[in-house]
């Protein structure tokens, strides 16, 4: 089983354009909405980028202590909150964990792809099944705070891997 390579993406892409690019659009984003993403809420976003994995936030202090001997919990969690705010990073209920966003717009609508195997989350945006879903959430009268719909199941890339089984 050759299930020890290097944790980035199984699928195979450049990820160190994906991190640049996440990186970069969150720079000029916080500059036009005149926030700051201060060297912290930088690293935090970085450290989450280091893959398309969901990443939990005990995890994200630990990688972050080497860096900011000060850290603690609620470092973590201020950054965090920050970069949800902003759309950068989306939380992933389901897992308690989270992941960087690629479309970086103001609190949107997400479906998220969970991975059960590898941990990688695939956004996805899916304008019909929303739009549905909006319809029938106005029917109800429900005002909704946010709206993000979790599947979990195994990615394609995964699902080559020979010991993996669909389940
Ligand atoms: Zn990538
Ligand atoms: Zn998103
Ligand atoms: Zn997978």
């Amino acid at each position: 089983m050759t299930h020890s390579a290097p944790s980035q993406s199984s699928k195979e892409h450049n990820h160190s354009v994906c991190v640049s690019t996440a990186l970069g659009t969150a720079e000029q984003l916080c500059g036009q909405r005149g926030v700051q993403l201060t060297p912290i809420r930088h690293q935090v976003l970085e450290l989450i980028w280091a893959s398309h994995k969901a990443v939990k936030a005990y995890e994200l202090l630990d990688q972050l202590k080497p860096l900011l001997q000060a850290a603690k919990p609620a470092t973590i969690y201020r950054a965090l909150d920050f970069l949800m705010e902003q759309g950068f990073v989306h939380r992933v209920e389901s897992l308690n964990a989270f992941v960087g966003c690629r479309c970086s717009a103001l609190q949107h609508e997400q479906l998220l792809l969970i991975c059960k195997h590898c941990h990688e989350v695939e956004e996805r945006p899916a304008p019909e099944v929303m739009s549905t879903l909006s319809a029938e959430i106005n029917q109800a009268g429900f005002m909704v705070h946010s709206k993000s719909i979790e599947i979990q199941g195994v990615c394609a890339a995964c699902r080559q891997l020979p010991a993996v089984q669909n389940t």
